[in-house]
C-alpha cells in the first residue's frame, strides 16, 4: 500500500503528539504520585510519633497489668483522633489492639508478623508498606515502629494507617484531567495535522497534475502559487524548466521543419536506415524514383522493399563496413539511371540514422554523355570516309593516274564531289552548333507563310525540275501572320524540300501545306498554332525511324543517304530551328506512299486576337 504525503503528514504529526502527550501525562501522574506519597508518608510519620506519644504512659506500667480493653480502647481513641487505623502487635503477631475493629472481634484477626511493614518494624525498628488491607478492604499506607516498653524483652509493634481513598481519589480525577486535556489536544493536534497536511500537499498535488498535464501535451500551462516557501521554489523551478522545454521543442521542431523542407525540395532521393538496414525515413523525390510510399517503406528492411540485388549487396556492404561508398544501379521498371551515395551515420540503436543514402538521377547526364561519344563517333566516321576516299584517289594519281587525262579528270572530278561533301559536313556540323549553343538568336518578325513558301519553292524549282517533280502548294487564305526568324524558317523548309525531292523518286509529287493545327492532336481546345507541312510521294520512313530520323547522323539508308549527297544533319538542324521558335517537328506516314513532315508553329497572343477579328479566321478555327 502506498501512502500519500497528505496522510503520511497528518498521522506523522498525530503520533508525534499523541505519543508526546501521553509520555507527558504518565510522567505527570507519576510525579504527582511520588510527591503527594512523600507527603502522605511524612503525615503518617507524624501521626505514628504522636500515637507512639499517646500510648507512653500505659508502658511505663507492668506489662502484666495492662488489660486488653484498655489497649483497645486507648487504640480507638487515639485512631479517632490521629483520623487513622491504629494496631499494637505483640512479638508473635498476635494483634493486642487494633482501632479499626471491635475488641470481640480481635481474636479472629490473623496473625500480622508475616505483614512486610511489621516483620521490618521487628528487625530494623520501623517499617513501611502501601496495600490494601485485609482486615478494611482499603488501599492503605502503613508505617511500623517497634515500641520501647518496660519489659525490654518482649517489645510490640505500633502500627499506624493511613487510607489512601483521599489519595486515590486525588489522582483519579488528576487521571481524568489529563486525558480529558489529552482528548482536547488529540482534536486540536488532529485539525492542526489536517490542515498542515492540506497546506503543506496542496501546492504539491497542484504541481503534480500541472505536470500530469504538461506530460500530456498542454504547453501553454503555467503553474501558478502564492507559496514563498520550497514549494514555490519548486513551482518557479518546474515553470522554469518548462519554459527551457518549450524553447528547445521550438528550437527542435524548427530544425526539423527545416529539415523536412530540405528533403522535400531535394531532387536527390534520401533514404536512411537503421543499423538493421531498415527504412527510417525517405524524401517525396525517392518515393517518386521508386514509386513507393513512405508509410509503407518506413519500418520495412530495404532487401525487402526494393527487391534490387546491387542496391541490397551495398547496403550489406555499407552496413558491414561503414565507409563512404559509391555505386550506380538500372531501375529495371523505368530504366532509370541512379548513381547512390551511401555514407555511414553512426547510429547504433534501433531509431537511430545508421547509413544515409542518397540517389541522384544521371539519365540525362548519361544520355548526354552517351550522345556526346556518339556524336564524336559518327562526326569521325563521316569525316573519316570522304577524307579516305580523296586520299585514294590523290595516290591513285600519284601512282600514274594522273598521266591518263580521262582518269585524272573522272579522279579529279571526284575528289572535288568528296571535298564538297566534306565542307557541306563541316558547314552542317558548324551551324548545329550555333544553333545548338543559342549563338544564333532567332528574330521574331511577323511572316506571312504564302510569301515564306513561294520563296522557298523559287529556291528549289531547279532541283525539283531536274527530278520531274510537280511541285503542289495548298495554304489555307487568311491564315495570320506567324511571328519568327525569315531566314531560319526558309532553312526549315528548304531542307525538308530537299530531303523530299532527294528521297522521291522521280516525277513525284511534292506538296508544301499551312493549315491551322489540328487541336484533336494535342487537345480539344481550339487551335493556337499552325502546321506547315511537306509531303512527298517518296520511298517514305518506316514507322519504327521515324521518332529517330531527327537525331545527328541518323539515316534509314546510310549509303543512299550519301549517294545523294545527305549529311544526315538536315533533320537535326530543322528540329533545333522549329523548337528554337516554341514549335515542334513530326514526321508521319503520307498516304498512300511518301512521308509527310510537319512543323507547327505556335502562334503569339498578338497574332491570335488579330485571326479572331476576321471572319475568315473564325471560320479556319471552327472547321480545323
Ligand atoms: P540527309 O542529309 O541524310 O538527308 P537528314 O537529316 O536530312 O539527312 O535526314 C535524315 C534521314 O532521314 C535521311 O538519311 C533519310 O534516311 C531520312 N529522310 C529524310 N527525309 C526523307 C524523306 N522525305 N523521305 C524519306 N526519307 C527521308
Amino acid at each position: 500500500m502506498t501512502w500519500s504525503i497528505r496522510w503520511k503528514v497528518m498521522l506523522g504529526t498525530l503520533v508525534a503528539v499523541v505519543c508526546g502527550l501521553l509520555i507527558a501525562g504518565v510522567m505527570t501522574i507519576q510525579a504527582l504520585e511520588r510527591q503527594r506519597l512523600a507527603q502522605l508518608g511524612e503525615v503518617l510519620e507524624a501521626k505514628t510519633k504522636l500515637v507512639e506519644y499517646g500510648f507512653q504512659p500505659l508502658f511505663g506500667k507492668e506489662h502484666s497489668s495492662l488489660l486488653p480493653a484498655q489497649l483497645q480502647e486507648t487504640a480507638r481513641d487515639l485512631g479517632t483522633r490521629a483520623v487513622a487505623r491504629v494496631t499494637l502487635i505483640a512479638t508473635d503477631g498476635a494483634i493486642l489492639a487494633d482501632s479499626a475493629v471491635q475488641g470481640a472481634e480481635l481474636a479472629v484477626i490473623e496473625d500480622h508478623k508475616a505483614r512486610p511493614e511489621i516483620d521490618q518494624a521487628f528487625s530494623t525498628g520501623q517499617g513501611r508498606d502501601i496495600r490494601s488491607s485485609h482486615t478494611t478492604g482499603e488501599r492503605t499506607m502503613y508505617r511500623a515502629v517497634l515500641m520501647k516498653t518496660a519489659q525490654e524483652t518482649s517489645p510490640l509493634v505500633l502500627r499506624v494507617g493511613i487510607p489512601m481513598v483521599m489519595l486515590d481519589h486525588e489522582l483519579s480525577e488528576v487521571r481524568q484531567h489529563l486525558f480529558l486535556a489529552l482528548g482536547v489536544a488529540f482534536l486540536i493536534t488532529l485539525s492542526l495535522s489536517v490542515w498542515l497536511a492540506h497546506s503543506i500537499t496542496k501546492p504539491l498535488s497542484d504541481i503534480a497534475s500541472a505536470a500530469r498535464q504538461l506530460g500530456s501535451g498542454n504547453q501553454a500551462l503555467h503553474i501558478r502559487t502564492t507559496a514563498q516557501d520550497e514549494v514555490g521554489l519548486l513551482a518557479s523551478t518546474l515553470n522554469h524548466m518548462v519554459d527551457q522545454l518549450h524553447a528547445k521543442i521550438d528550437e527542435l521542431s524548427e530544425d526539423r521543419t527545416q529539415l523536412l523542407a530540405v528533403l522535400t525540395s531535394m531532387v536527390e532521393g534520401v533514404m536512411v536506415l537503421d543499423y538493421r538496414g531498415h527504412v527510417l525515413q525517405v524524401n517525396p523525390a525517392l518515393e517518386r524514383m521508386f514509386g513507393i510510399s513512405r508509410i509503407d517503406a518506413r519500418g520495412r528492411p530495404c532487401t525487402e522493399l526494393f527487391r534490387h540485388q546491387r542496391l541490397n549487396e551495398l547496403v550489406a556492404f555499407i552496413l558491414q563496413s561503414p565507409a563512404h561508398h559509391q555505386d550506380e544501379i538500372v531501375l529495371p521498371l523505368t530504366g532509370r539511371c541512379l548513381q547512390i551515395e551511401a555514407s555511414p551515420a553512426g547510429g547504433k540503436g534501433e531509431n537511430e540514422a545508421c547509413v544515409v543514402l542518397v540517389f541522384h538521377d544521371i539519365t540525362e547526364l548519361r544520355r548526354l554523355e552517351k550522345i556526346r561519344t556518339d556524336f564524336v563517333a559518327n562526326v569521325s566516321h563521316e569525316l573519316r570516309t570522304p577524307l579516305t576516299s580523296i586520299k585514294g584517289y590523290v595516290e591513285a594519281l600519284l601512282d600514274g593516274a594522273k598521266d591518263d587525262p580521262v582518269a585524272s579528270k573522272n579522279f579529279l572530278d571526284i575528289i572535288l564531289k568528296q571535298s564538297d561533301r566534306l565542307d557541306l559536313i563541316i558547314e552542317d556540323l558548324l551551324e548545329l552548333s550555333k544553333i545548338e549553343s543559342g549563338r544564333v538568336s532567332l528574330k521574331e518578325e511577323p511572316l506571312e507563310l504564302q510569301a515564306l513558301v513561294e520563296r522557298t519553292l523559287s529556291m528549289v524549282k531547279p532541283m525539283a525540275d531536274k527530278k520531274r517533280h510537280h511541285l503542289v502548294t495548298a495554304i489555307m487564305p487568311l491564315l495570320p501572320p506567324v511571328a519568327g526568324d525569315e531566314d531560319r524558317l526558309a532553312q526549315v523548309l528548304s531542307n525538308l524540300l530537299d530531303n523530299a525531292i532527294k528521297y522521291t523518286p522521280a516525277g513525284g509529287t511534292i506538296t508544301v501545306s499551312a493549315a491551322w493545327a489540328s487541336s484533336s492532336r494535342i487537345s480539344e481546345r481550339p487551335a493556337t498554332a499552325i502546321d506547315l507541312s511537306v509531303a512527298d510521294t517518296g520511298i517514305g520512313i518506316p514507322e519504327q525511324d521515324r521518332p529517330r530520323v531527327f537525331e545527328r547522323f541518323y539515316r534509314v539508308d546510310k549509303a543512299r543517304s550519301r549517294e545523294l549527297g545527305g549529311t544526315g544533319l538536315g533533320l537535326a538542324i530543322v528540329k533545333h530551328i522549329v523548337e528554337g521558335h516554341g514549335g515542334h517537328v513530326w514526321v508521319e506516314a503520307n498516304h498512300p506512299q511518301g512521308s509527310r513532315f510537319v512543323v507547327r508553329l505556335p502562334l503569339g497572343d498578338k497574332a491570335l486576337s488579330s485571326a479572331s477579328t476576321t471572319e475568315a479566321g473564325k471560320i479556319c478555327r471552327l472547321t480545323s
